[in-house]
C-alpha cells in the first residue's frame, strides 16, 4: 500500500532512502489542537545566526521580500524520529538533509519555534515524487473528499486552497477560507486540511492577543481555527492579515499576522469577512461516521509530495504572471488569479478555478446587494437619473431606503442618522443644505462616484435600465 510513497523524486542526493520514509511509530497522528500560549511564547524563527554566534543575530529565513532565497531551506523531519527536525536544501533537482547548513558564513538551523510546535504540526520529512500537477490535484481532491465528506466542487475548490498554503510566502494574497454549517462536518474538514497544509496548525479559543502570539513572522503555518464566536476585533484583525504587510503591534516590535487561514465560524452564516475569502457552507452528511485519524505513514506521504510540489515549482509560481481574465467582482478576481498561479503545467486546470469560484462571487454580490450600502447607492442612483434634480436629503434617501425595504418584504426601518452614518462610509460626504437639513450635492463627480460604487456593488446590469444616462452609457461601453 505505501509503495508508492517510497520512491524519492529523481536524482535525489540522498542515496540510502529508508524502504519506509515514514517514522517507525505509526500510531494514528491527530493534529491536536496547540495551547497558543505554549507555541507562541518562544519567540524564534528557523534562524541563521552568525557562526561566531557573537551578536546573536537572527533572521528569518523565509524572507518574503527581496530577501527571499531563490529555493528556501525548508525544515523537515527525521526520518526515524520524528521530533527531532533537520534542515532542507534543495539544488538542481536534489535535495540535501543536514542538521544545519552554513551558508555564506552562517548557520543556518531549525530555531526553538520549530521546537516547540513540532508536536502541533505536521512535517514533511523528504520530497517524493508527486506524478504531474493533475495526479497531485486529484490524490489531494480525493483525500478531502473521503476525511471530510464533501461533494465535488467543493473539494476541488478546497484542493486549489490547500495548494496554495504551499506557496503563501510567495503570493500577493493568502485567501481566507471561511466555514459555516454543520458543526461535525467542520470538525472533519479542519482535520483534513490538516493532513494536506503547509505547517497546519489547528488551533481553538483564540483571540487577537493570542493570534499576536503565533509565529507567523517566521514559519508562515496555515491555520485551522475552530471558533463559534468570532469577536469583531478578530474578525478586523483576520481581514487584515490575508495579506502580507500589515503589522500590528506586538510587546515593543511590530508583526506580520500574514499567513493563510481557515476558520469555522459557527452554524449561522455570519457577518463574513468580506472580499478576498472563500466561503464554504457544510450541510450535515447522512453518511458521516466517526474517523479515526489517519496513520502518520499516510499523511507523511502526502507532505512529502506536496513539499516536492513546492520546491520544484518554486519558482515557477513566485514569477507566474497572475492575470486571469474573469468577470467577477475585483476581490473575486484576485482569489481566482492567486489560486490559479499554484497550478503549474496544466492550463485547464488553472482556469477550471474560474467555474468554481462563481458562485462565490455570486454569494458576494448577493451579499452586498441586500446590505444596507447597497440599498442606499441603489436609492441615490435613482435620484442621479431624476431630470433636473441638483441635490439630495439624507431625509429623502432614509424615505426612499425604507420604500426599498418594503418591496423586499424587509420589515427593517432605517433612521437618517444611520443612513447618514452609511453615506459617509461610501465616501458620499453630505453637508448642510440650506435649512432642509444634510444632503448630498449631485454633481458631476459625485455622480460619477455613485456609478463606480453601484458598478461595485451591483454589478453591471445596474446600466442596463438607463440608456439615456451618460454615465451608465459610460460604463456600459466600457466592457461591452
Ligand atoms: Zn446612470
Amino acid at each position: 500500500m505505501t509503495d508508492h510513497l517510497q520512491e524519492p523524486t529523481s536524482e535525489v542526493s540522498q542515496p540510502e532512502l529508508p524502504s519506509d520514509p515514514s517514522p517507525a511509530n505509526d500510531g494514528g497522528i491527530s493534529p491536536a489542537a496547540v495551547s497558543i500560549a505554549t507555541a507562541g511564547r518562544e519567540a524564534a524563527k528557523l534562524v541563521s545566526s552568525d557562526k561566531e554566534g557573537s551578536s546573536g543575530h537572527t533572521q528569518p529565513l523565509e524572507a518574503r521580500s527581496d530577501g527571499a532565497p531563490e529555493v528556501p531551506l525548508e525544515v523537515v523531519c527525521d526520518f526515524d524520529e520524528p521530533t527531532h527536525l533537520k534542515v532542507m536544501k534543495w539544488n538542481h533537482g536534489k535535495a540535501e538533509l543536514a542538521n544545519y547548513f552554513d551558508e555564506n558564513g552562517r548557520r543556518v538551523q531549525p530555531g526553538p519555534i520549530y521546537s516547540a510546535i513540532r508536536k502541533a504540526v505536521v512535517l514533511p520529512n523528504y520530497p517524493i515524487r508527486y506524478g504531474s500537477t493533475r495526479t497531485l490535484f486529484e490524490a489531494v481532491r480525493s483525500r478531502l473528499e473521503q476525511q471530510a465528506e464533501l461533494p465535488q466542487p467543493t473539494s476541488s475548490l478546497l484542493t486549489y486552497w490547500v495548494l496554495m498554503t504551499w506557496f503563501a510566502d510567495v503570493l500577493p494574497l493568502a485567501p481566507t477560507l471561511v466555514i459555516t454549517g454543520n458543526e461535525y462536518q467542520a470538525d472533519l474538514l479542519l482535520r483534513a486540511l490538516a493532513c494536506v497544509c503547509r505547517y497546519p496548525m489547528m488551533l481553538a479559543g483564540i483571540n487577537p492577543r493570542t493570534l499576536r502570539m503565533l509565529p507567523t513572522d517566521s514559519l508562515l503555518p496555515t491555520l485551522l481555527i475552530y471558533e463559534a464566536r468570532l469577536s469583531p476585533a478578530m474578525q478586523s484583525l483576520l481581514h487584515s492579515s490575508k495579506a502580507p504587510g500589515y503589522f500590528v503591534p506586538v510587546r515593543g516590535r511590530v508583526q506580520d499576522l500574514y499567513c493563510p487561514k481557515a476558520i469555522y465560524i459557527g452554524g449561522q452564516v455570519g457577518p463574513g469577512l468580506g472580499g478576498g475569502a472563500i466561503h464554504i457552507n457544510l450541510l450535515p452528511s447522512t453518511t458521516a461516521s466517526l474517523k479515526h485519524p489517519l496513520p502518520r505513514r499516510i499523511v507523511s506521504g502526502d507532505q512529502n509530495r506536496l513539499l516536492s510540489y513546492r520546491v520544484e515549482n518554486y519558482r515557477k509560481v513566485r514569477d507566474a504572471d497572475l492575470a486571469l481574465p474573469t468577470s467577477f467582482m475585483p476581490s473575486t478576481a484576485a482569489v481566482a488569479q492567486v489560486l490559479a498561479a499554484v497550478i503549474v503545467d496544466d492550463d485547464e486546470l488553472k482556469q477550471g478555478v474560474i467555474s468554481l469560484l462563481a458562485s462565490v462571487d455570486e454569494q458576494l454580490r448577493e451579499a452586498r446587494r441586500n446590505s444596507l450600502e447597497s440599498i442606499i447607492i441603489e436609492a441615490v442612483l435613482g435620484f442621479c437619473h431624476e431630470p433636473d434634480r441638483h441635490q439630495v436629503l439624507v431625509a429623502e434617501i432614509g424615505q426612499t431606503v425604507n420604500g426599498i425595504y418594503q418591496n423586499l418584504g424587509e420589515r427593517l426601518q432605517v433612521s437618517d442618522e444611520k443612513v447618514g452614518h452609511a453615506l459617509k462610509r461610501l465616501g458620499l460626504f453630505t453637508r448642510r443644505l440650506g435649512n432642509k437639513g444634510r444632503g448630498l450635492e449631485l454633481t458631476k463627480d459625485m455622480q460619477l462616484l455613485v456609478h463606480e460604487l453601484a458598478r461595485l456593488h451591483q454589478g453591471q446590469a445596474v446600466f442596463h435600465d438607463q440608456p439615456g444616462c451618460a454615465y451608465c452609457q459610460t460604463f456600459t461601453a466600457a466592457t461591452d
